[in-house]
């Protein structure tokens, strides 16, 4: 998984980077608001780390209410000042999932990382929608033009994934270390087969309507409701 670093403290910046990559993480780092805000909106991160204290055009919480203004819902954590209840109020209500408060341990920030990959993004509420199809992401409920669908448990993991990350190409290794935690047995192949069981169940039981996931030859796959 590929996380974000816009911290302009470049000692905390490496020492973010150097936690996450021991964990695995491939990281990059951005040092301003204006350069973290145009990385931010690039669909391939899975989390950003956003500092609220930021050089450039605008401070953190702009940021983030920029980027969920373009309609990403990349997890957020925001750092923030020691004490400054203000800074993690105005985090959150910017759109922000979660915050920690400088100084903070590298152990802390990596579990707080990893906490954040598997929750559902809180700006996306928890019933999500897509044109007429709706994702209860806390009752496990799917409908499609009002009725039901029933998906597995991993069907509903995959559609979850993909109507998060809505709009975007997802690729199949992506959608393995996602969905599968990375499985290394999972090959290619199986996620071809879970997106031709979601197909079935959402897209070709329902013929009169727009399919909802789409093939993108050689690089993947994508949920939405038009081109
Ligand atoms: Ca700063």
């Amino acid at each position: 998984m590929r996380l974000l670093v816009i911290e302009d403290e470049t000692r905390i910046a490496a020492a973010i980077k150097r936690a996450l990559e021991l964990h695995n993480y491939a990281v990059d780092t951005v040092g301003d608001a204006d350069g973290g805000l145009a990385a931010a909106i690039d669909p391939d991160y899975d989390l950003i780390i956003l500092d609220r204290m930021l050089p450039g055009s605008m401070d953190g919480a702009v940021v983030c209410r920029k980027v969920r203004a373009a309609d990403v819902h990349t997890p957020i954590l925001m750092l923030t000042a020691r004490g400054e209840v203000d800074d993690k109020v105005a985090g959150l209500q910017a759109g922000a999932d979660d915050y920690v408060v400088k100084p903070f341990s590298m152990k802390e920030l990596v579990v707080r990382v990893q906490v954040l990959l598997r929750r559902p993004p809180l700006s996306l509420g928890t019933v999500i929608k897509l044109a007429d199809l709706e994702v209860n992401i806390e009752r496990f409920e799917v409908k499609r033009a009002g009725q039901d669908i029933v998906l597995s448990a991993r069907e509903f993991k995959l559609l979850t994934y993909l109507i998060y990350n809505r709009g975007q190409t997802l690729s199949k290794d992506k959608i393995i270390s996602h969905v599968w935690d990375g499985d290394a047995l999972i090959l290619p192949n199986t996620v071809e087969v879970y997106i031709g069981y979601l197909r079935k169940k959402i897209d070709k039981a329902f013929p009169g309507k727009v399919p909802l996931i789409q093939t993108v030859r050689g690089f993947g796959y994508r949920l939405g409701s038009s081109d």
